[in-house]
């Protein structure tokens, strides 16, 4: 791919550009492919039909692979195993690392989520005791957000599907804000040269507008002394820089310098004003696609986290129903709660923050155990995909042939397999539900959720 003269111009006082070698590797084309294991869940290289390469410097469970397999295919994908992911945004890993005490309980909102790519590595890195919000303002995208995040399995996280400016009238309730912003796309165009078509100044003009917009719609939502952390995958000073030395002055805050190996290749900035410290990442330089990101400490806050006075939408289970479900899963150290007659299991600070969200429009929240029908549970797909499910469960173990089948909602033969409900699992990974019948078994898997691709 040729770049055009007047996108190169633009980019001609980026920090670190280097217009040869930024050509070069655009004309070149080549692909990086990376993923992200899910550590609570992988467990045996010998499940996946290719290799993992090396190691992505400044993520630990980030890994390069030699070339694109057909993820489609990949049962292990279908069971959030992994995560796949450009390996530069796996730069998030560090600013979270470097700027928070990860061994504290923690509220974290990743405010612009879909499809889901920051929130599965959040949830990777905070801590048991943390509650993770992922929100995308898109009803659309906000759906495959919560298919990501229902196949990464916690019991810690909310899914909300608001405008950013539905976030400020909560308060400072959060001890971290993620915003990785919609952007102009100019960090994509090896990956799609196609997006170069509709790139322009206005675009950017345009994108850092609402970039400074979603800034100043989420800010009263950060605690004060909370951490901002901002993104976008746009070379543009104007999307990058200038939109951080802004947070740093209109918003009140301090810029963070990270700790960065000098092996990585990064370009640090810093802000024409307020020298906030940025950190880009160009094609040429590193193994992955354009990115930045900037981080924060918030000043001080005038907006105290606004005190909650309306009631639960939902009820606590009594304990006789918590006994009741024993045989499927433990949830000993679990509320759960009856939300529109699903079953949800969430740790307590889960449960409190669901409270604080109660204006918001709320997808999913922890693990959608399922509904009763009459005195059975019909499990919900998300229980299978958790870590909930009680070792009494029969399991059915399919090799990769057939797993793909069932993700495909073809009839599954389930043998001589006891009647009633049996977890559907790949190589131990678990994929969803089946119920023998006893002549045939029905398949759960979700229809929205099928492979559809021809094999
Ligand atoms: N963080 C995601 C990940 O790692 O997978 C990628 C986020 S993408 C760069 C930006 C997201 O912002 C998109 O999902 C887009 O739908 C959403 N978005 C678009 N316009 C928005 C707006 N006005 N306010 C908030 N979010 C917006």
């Amino acid at each position: 791919m040729t770049l055009p003269e007047h996108i190169l111009q633009a980019f001609i006082n980026a920090p670190g550009f280097d217009q040869t070698a930024f050509c070069r590797v655009h004309e070149e084309g080549g692909q990086v492919v990376s993923i992200r294991l899910n550590p609570t869940k992988f467990n045996d290289v010998a499940a996946l039909s290719f290799n993992l390469g090396a190691s992505v410097p400044w993520a630990l469970q980030g890994y390069y692979l030699a070339e694109r397999p057909i993820f489609t295919f990949e049962p292990l994908l279908h069971a959030g195993a992994f995560y796949v992911q450009e390996a530069s945004s796996m730069f998030l890993e560090q600013a979270i690392r470097q700027c928070c005490d990860l061994s504290k309980g923690l509220t974290v909102l990743d405010l612009c989520a879909a499809p889901g790519g920051k929130s599965t590595h959040l949830l990777s890195l905070i801590s048991a005791e943390s509650v993770l919000v992922s929100n995308e303002v898109i009803r659309s995208r906000a759906a495959i957000l919560e298919e990501n995040l229902v196949k990464w399995g916690n019991t810690n996280s909310i899914v909300t599907n608001n405008d950013p400016r539905d976030f400020a009238a909560l308060g400072g309730m959060f001890d971290v804000i993620v915003i990785d912003a919609p952007c102009s796309g100019s960090g994509m165009f090896r990956r799609d040269p196609e997006s170069v078509h509709g790139w322009s100044v206005d675009l950017v003009n345009l994108c850092s507008q609402r970039q400074q917009r979603i800034l100043a719609d989420a800010w009263p939502a950060l605690k004060e002394g909370g951490v901002l952390i901002y993104s976008t995958c746009s070379y543009s000073v104007e999307e990058d820089e200038l939109i951080a030395d802004w947070i740093a002055g209109q918003l009140d805050a301090t810029t963070i310098p990270l700790n960065i190996d000098e092996g990585w290749n990064l370009v640090s900035s810093s802000g024409p004003v307020h020298k906030s410290a940025g950190y880009r990442f160009y094609p040429d330089k590193v193994k992955g696609e354009g990115f930045f990101l900037a981080a924060f400490r918030k000043n001080v806050n005038a907006d105290m986290p606004r005190k909650n006075k309306s009631k639960p939408k939902w009820e606590t289970v009594p304990k006789n129903i918590k006994e009741a479900l024993r045989p499927w899963v433990n949830t000993e150290n679990l509320t759960v709660i009856n939300s529109n007659e699903n079953l949800l299991a969430l740790t307590a600070a889960t449960e409190k923050c669901l409270l604080q969200l109660s204006s918001m429009y709320i997808r999913n929240a922890g693990i959608n155990l399922g509904k009763w029908a009459g005195k059975d549970l019909v499990p919900g797909h998300a229980f299978a995909l958790s870590h909930l499910t009680s070792s009494e469960i029969p399991v059915l173990s399919l090799d990769r042939e057939t797993a793909l089948n069932y993700l495909r909602k073809e009839e599954i033969d389930a043998g001589d397999m006891p009647k009633g409900w049996a977890l559907v699992q790949f190589m131990g990974h678990s994929l969803g539900w089946i119920k023998q019948l006893g002549n045939r078994a029905n398949n759960y898997y979700p229809k929205e959720w099928r492979i559809l691709k021809p094999a």
